[in-house]
């Protein structure tokens, strides 16, 4: 039951995503990217000048983005402005209509994908459903909207539960390694 919500990789941010060297590991094209607490810190309204820059590098190498958000589309508006991608935030992750939108407005194939986010139970679960490769990132901030407090409570404990038995890896540096 675990295995649905469990990452193929776990990263410290989403700057510590090597993009070159994730695209001589497997062939990919596209990336579908949560915002809050993964591109930008949760209420925040700025973007960090890292990540500004690896926007930058991931359409440098070609790769395709689309922010998909279950944040209120206003917000997830002025960020895509401000990083130039395209997004989608009508349909809640983790609900597959969501994640096919995002994969419409890449124009890439599944298995060509990335999903990443903070979040098993939205960005995870519904990303491991469709069969997409999928990043775990550890939110940019532990603050977070009350909502998810439950889910955020349960995400604790898997993850240590993972952790402690091995089965999933903290991966300190960037990833992939050489
Ligand atoms: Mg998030």
């Amino acid at each position: 039951m675990l295995e649905i919500l469990k990452p193929k990789v776990y990263i410290n941010s989403i700057c510590s995503l090597d993009l070159k060297k994730l695209k001589k590991l497997q062939e990919i094209k596209g990336i579908i990217v949560d915002l809050d607490n993964t591109l930008v810190a949760w209420g925040e309204n700025d973007v960090s000048a890292e990540v500004i820059d690896w926007v930058k590098e991931a359409k440098k190498l070609g790769l395709k983005l689309c922010i998909v958000s279950n944040t209120s589309s206003k917000r997830v508006a002025k960020f895509a402005e401000i990083l130039d991608i395209p997004y989608y935030s009508q349909h809640l992750k983790p609900f597959s209509k969501s994640y096919i939108r995002g994969l419409k407005i890449l124009n890439t194939k599944r298995e060509e994908t990335v999903v990443i986010g903070d979040q098993i139970f939205t960005d995870i679960l519904g990303g491991n459903r469709l069969g997409f490769f999928t990043i775990l990132v550890a939110p940019i901030i532990k603050r977070d909207s009350l909502g998810t407090f439950p889910q955020r409570t349960i995400e604790k404990i898997i993850l240590s539960f993972w952790q402690k038995r091995g089965i999933l890896k903290k991966e300190v540096d960037d990833w992939p390694a050489d």
